[in-house]
């Protein structure tokens, strides 16, 4: 019998595990956090991703605690409606696109597992150092993230690193890859308490990257007695220089807010909500480039630690999750767990390397460069004398093609 170590309880991580779980495959998960903290901000999972929590029977616990987005919109810096489009179910699909605190997210999964594997199959504390396998099996080495004490080796039959952004594991299996990519774009983010702006389900982007750009959706709906939203918001601003990413590095208002100063728009008034944000996280825009490969004999990578993509189309935990539904799929196909993983690999690899390539050079926002260069960074008088519908369609749908979530191939 196969069974599974899981470097890594992270989005990635809690979903193979719940996958593997239904495929009656045994797994283990070594998570590094001594404690889970809800830390983070917001997520977007879009129909292909809600499609296999939904096989796994998380939807009703996720849409209780996320926002089912509608539409998206996109602006101009002078608040000029560029284009609008359905999203998740408004858009035909029959799994709803959730934008979601990663925390809510993050409780969910966690709570499933907690329920539907032995508590013991679930460690918090436990750093994997480096991995090494042989003909019958792999084993990961840990140290305990506290004392730095050298914790016993795990073993079992394979070992998959869902270690995330910094992953120690594609280290040791790629050692000579380069630093991290920096696109050149830094990010601010955080999480504002407001009154529902426009549906109340709108995913907004408006702006663009040269001067700057805003991404603003809903992630909490009714949080307080005059139903206000717990609403995400992003700044992207080109920027020369960046400090080392860390979810969780705190950024200062003023170092981006002057972007965003004249921003008076009839349905928001953006210097004052950003203002009014709970706290500033600052984290550079950075991926790396695709991998040759993934799988070395029993050891494989998965979601971030597999294929780092700039957070440009909502896709980084929804790749994580399909990555999941992959593998299991493939360690139930395949008797020799070598030959699963390397048809894993084969699935995903470059599907995902698609994603990436896409996010730098044509994501959904793509259409907001468009209208920039165009117009010169003008107002304009008739959107449709700047960029056809059809134009603005045909981006998105590009978009949902490459990444998998276009309706016609669901
Ligand atoms: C704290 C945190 C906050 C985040 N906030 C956001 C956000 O606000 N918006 C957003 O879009 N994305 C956020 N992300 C990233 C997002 O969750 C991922 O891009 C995506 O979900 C892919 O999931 P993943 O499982 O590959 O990686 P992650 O969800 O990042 O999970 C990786 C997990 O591996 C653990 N880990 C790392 N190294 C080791 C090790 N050596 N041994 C054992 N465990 C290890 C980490 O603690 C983490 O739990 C955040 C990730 C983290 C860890």
């Amino acid at each position: 019998m196969i069974n599974v170590i899981i470097v890594g309880g992270g989005i990635g991580g809690l979903t193979l595990a719940l996958t593997l779980h239904r495929a009656g495959i045994p797994a283990r998960v070594f998570e590094s956090a001594a404690e889970i903290r809800p830390i983070g901000v917001g997520i977007n999972l879009l129909p292909h991703a809600t499609r296999e929590l939904a096989s796994l029977g998380l939807l009703p616990a996720l849409a209780a605690v996320a926002v089912a987005t509608r539409e998206a919109v996109f602006f101009n810096r002078y608040g000029q409606l560029i284009y609008r489009e359905p999203l998740g179910c408004d858009a035909g699909y029959e799994w709803p696109q959730l934008s979601i605190h990663r925390a809510d997210l993050h409780a969910v999964l966690l709570a499933a597992v907690r329920q539907r594997l032995d508590a013991a199959d679930f460690v918090t504390g436990w750093r994997c150092t480096h991995v090494d396998d042989d003909a019958s099996g792999a084993t990961a080495h840990f140290r305990d993230s506290l004392t730095d004490a050298v914790l016993p080796p795990q073993r079992a039959a394979l070992v998959v690193a869902c270690d995330g952004l910094h992953s120690a594991i594609r280290r040791e299996l790629h050692p000579q890859e380069g630093a991290p990519i920096y696109s050149g774009v830094n990010m601010w983010r955080g999480v504002t308490r407001a009154p529902p702006i426009l549906s109340g389900a709108s995913m907004i982007r408006a702006g663009w990257l040269k001067g700057g750009k805003l991404v603003i959706y809903p992630i909490r709906n009714d949080i307080d007695a005059s139903g206000r939203q717990l609403v995400n918001w992003v700044a992207e601003i080109e920027t020369a220089e960046y400090r080392t990413r860390d979810w969780n590095r705190r950024g200062r208002l003023e170092d981006f807010i002057g972007a965003f100063e004249d921003w008076h728009f009839g349905w928001l008034d953006v210097p004052a909500f950003l203002r009014a944000t709970e706290m500033v996280l600052e984290f550079p825009m950075i991926d790396q480039d695709p991998l040759p490969w993934w799988s070395r004999g029993r050891i494989t990578l998965l979601g971030d630690a597999a294929h780092p993509m700039v957070p440009r189309g909502s896709n980084g935990a929804g790749q994580a999750i399909i990555d999941a539904r992959s593998l299991a799929q493939c360690l139930g196909a395949h008797d020799d767990p070598v030959a699963a993983l390397k048809a894993y690999e084969q699935e995903r690899l470059e599907a995902t390397a698609n994603v990436v390539r896409m996010n730098r050079k044509d994501p959904p926002d793509a259409i907001l460069r468009e209208v920039f260069l165009r117009t010169g960074d003008r107002p304009f008088e008739r959107v449709e004398d700047i960029i056809s519908i059809e134009e603005m369609q045909a981006m998105s749908d590009a978009y949902k093609r490459v990444a998998g979530y276009h309706r016609a191939s669901m």
